[in-house]
C-alpha cells in the first residue's frame, strides 16, 4: 500500500485524490490519508504530490515509518 507522510500536514494539495482510481485517499483535519484496505498499488498518486509526501510503504523514509500506522488508524477509528 501507499502511505501519506508528514509533508502533507497542513498542505493537503489533493492532486493525489483526483488521480486515485479507487477513491481510497480521504481527507482528515490536517492531512490526507490512504486507506490501506483500498489501495491497489497503482502508483498514480506518488508522482503528482507537489510536496513528495506519498511513498510506497516499503520506501518510507525511516523518520516517517510510523505513518504506515497513522494512515491505517485513521480508517480503523472512522
Ligand atoms: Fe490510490 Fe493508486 Fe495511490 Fe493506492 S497507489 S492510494 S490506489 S492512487
Amino acid at each position: 500500500t501507499y502511505v501519506i507522510a508528514q509533508p502533507c500536514v497542513d498542505v493537503k494539495d489533493r492532486a493525489c485524490v483526483d488521480e486515485c482510481p479507487v477513491d481510497c485517499i480521504h481527507e482528515g483535519e490536517r492531512t490526507l490519508y490512504i486507506d490501506p484496505d483500498g489501495c491497489v498499488d497503482c502508483h498514480a498518486c506518488e508522482p503528482v504530490c507537489p510536496v513528495e509526501a506519498v511513498f510506497h510503504e516499503d520506501d518510507l523514509p525511516r523518520q516517517w515509518a510510523h505513518y504506515r500506522s497513522v494512515n491505517a488508524e485513521f480508517f480503523e477509528l472512522a
